[in-house]
């Protein structure tokens, strides 16, 4: 029988996670039961959210386990159906990713919408960081018109469609990400300003980039670009705390203006993009239409080969991407 290979947690890392922690391993290929769908996956995703999973906490996902498939989000062909569902051919996405062949339940996997866009999207803008995106924005802070937005990691996946949302919906925005390149990038999708936060300090940055300061911040960082977030809040200002990352391998945290939450009157609310699937038809209407007509543009750093797979993960706490990390097999 043929076989296929999979990416196994073979360890609960300590700090920044490493090549030692992973261990591609062969595997027999499974009969095809009752109600089961078999896909060869060519896209698979890699998120900063799999580092929290990799430690043995209860969280809103749960954690890997040690000597089975690691998880994320992969776009494959069906290959193999046993499900009145699916067909050969069919282009579905789905949680299995980490390895080359994904088989399971037929109710696990989603056909692709019908929009006519490239696979890897349904891993990036119209995937779980644009979809991240736009409720985090347009629904936990509430952002409108004419706010002043900043947002960091502006040149990542989840940022990078801030930074463009933003725009389609009449806002001043300000990202923030590491290097003149990367905020040259970040400039020319649209934002106002970039800030380069290993080029000085993130709250002289955005003083003079919002010397009326911010209505919206959202986050993806945490410490320093959050304690400048508190210090530049105008009253009322809304905080969508999405991610950060600045905190996921150990790295303390540390607030200086935090005070300023009472005073500003600051909103914080922290959310799981699934808090928002009762609502996905409103996000593939307006991003769909937003990709369709080139208004918001997508960028991908890729990847080549299962074997890749960890790299790009550890890539990703070092900043090894611009726009969407994938891995293409
Ligand atoms: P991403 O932004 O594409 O990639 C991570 C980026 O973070 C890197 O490219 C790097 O860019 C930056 N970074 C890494 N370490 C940093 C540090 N110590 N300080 C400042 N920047 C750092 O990843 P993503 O998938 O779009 O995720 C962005 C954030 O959203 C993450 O915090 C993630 O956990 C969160 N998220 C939350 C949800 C949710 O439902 N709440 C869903 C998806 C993602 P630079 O080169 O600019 O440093």
């Amino acid at each position: 029988m043929a076989s296929t290979r999979a990416w196994i947690l073979k360890s609960r890392p300590t700090g920044m996670p490493d090549m030692g922690n992973f261990e591609l391993r062969e595997r027999e290929q499974e009969a095809l039961g009752e109600g089961r769908v078999r896909v060869e996956n060519r896209w698979l995703s890699v998120d900063p959210y799999m580092r929290g999973r990799m430690n043995d906490v209860k969280s809103y996902v749960p954690p890997f386990e040690v000597g089975k498939p690691l998880e994320g989000g992969a776009v494959g062909k069906v290959i193999e159906s046993r499900s009145p569902h699916f067909k050969e051919g069919d282009t579905v996405f789905h949680m299995y990713g980490w390895r080359d062949q994904a088989v399971g339940p037929a109710e696990k996997f989603n056909k692709v919408p019908p929009l006519g866009v490239s696979d890897e999207q349904w891993l990036g803008n119209l995937g779980l960081t644009g979809a991240t995106a736009y409720f985090g924005l347009l629904r936990v802070a509430a952002a409108k018109e004419g706010d002043t937005v900043f947002v960091s990691a502006a040149a990542g996946a989840v940022g990078s469609a801030v930074v463009q949302i933003a725009k389609a919906k009449g806002m001043t925005v300000i990202g923030s990400a590491g290097g003149e390149e990367k905020c040259a990038w970040v400039r020319e999708i649209g934002a106002d300003a970039a800030i380069d936060y290993k080029a000085g300090p993130v709250v002289k940055g955005l003083m003079e980039a919002a010397p009326k300061g911010i209505d919206v911040y959202f986050d993806n960082v945490g410490g320093e670009h959050l304690d400048a977030a508190f210090a530049t809040a105008r009253n009322n200002a809304r905080f969508a705390i999405c991610g950060m990352i600045d905190a996921y391998n150990g790295a303390p945290q540390s607030f200086r203006y935090m005070a300023r939450v009472i005073a500003a009157r600051i909103q914080l609310k922290g959310f799981i993009y699934t808090d928002y699937l009762p609502e996905m038809g409103d996000f593939y209407r307006d991003m769909g239409g937003w990709v369709a007509s080139g208004q918001v543009k997508s960028r991908e750093t890729i990847h080549e080969g299962l074997e890749a797979t960890p790299q790009a993960f550890l890539d990703l706490f070092t900043g090894g991407n611009t726009g969407k990390m994938l891995v293409r097999l």
